[in-house]
């Protein structure tokens, strides 16, 4: 069962990683401390460090708990030497949404100057608003 609305990823269809280190990496099964060679693939791709494992088996029997590390972390990270301190990660700046069309705008949407609103303060007059007006104005301050 997936949780939190995060895909299930399945341990049967991933194959562990082999990677050299000249370090010397120990397995993350809990109890197992063997030494370690596989680095889990996911763990790679999100550049998690420290994800060996001394075996296919040790790496399936393990997932339930190690997967679990792949949530806390995005993919997204444009300072990868960064020691962060706190749970805060940066996230992509995604494009401008642009105002549908229906939608209509104020006169001050074109180039910034806000016509209207010049003129109503200039012309010394306080708008009365009409009942139909203030039933709208009370709504929108609620
Ligand atoms: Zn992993
Ligand atoms: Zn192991």
């Amino acid at each position: 069962m997936a949780d939190n609305g995060v895909v299930e990823e399945d341990s049967k269809t991933k194959k562990i990683e082999e990677k050299a280190e000249t370090e010397e990496q120990f397995c993350q099964t809990e109890g197992c401390d063997k030494p370690a060679a596989l680095q889990c693939p996911t763990c790679i791709k999100l550049s998690i460090a420290g994800s060996f494992f001394c075996s296919q088996d040790c790496f399936k029997g393990f997932w339930g708990t190690h997967k679990l590390v792949h949530k806390k972390t995005s993919s997204y990270n444009p300072w990868p030497s960064f020691k962060f301190t706190g749970p805060l990660r940066p996230a992509p700046v995604t494009p401008t949404r642009s105002v549908p069309s229906h939608i209509s705008r104020p006169d001050y949407s074109e180039d910034g100057v806000p016509r209207s609103e010049r003129l109503a303060k200039s012309s010394g007059q306080i708008k009365q608003l009409s009942p139909r007006e203030i039933k709208a104005m009370r709504k929108t301050g609620r």
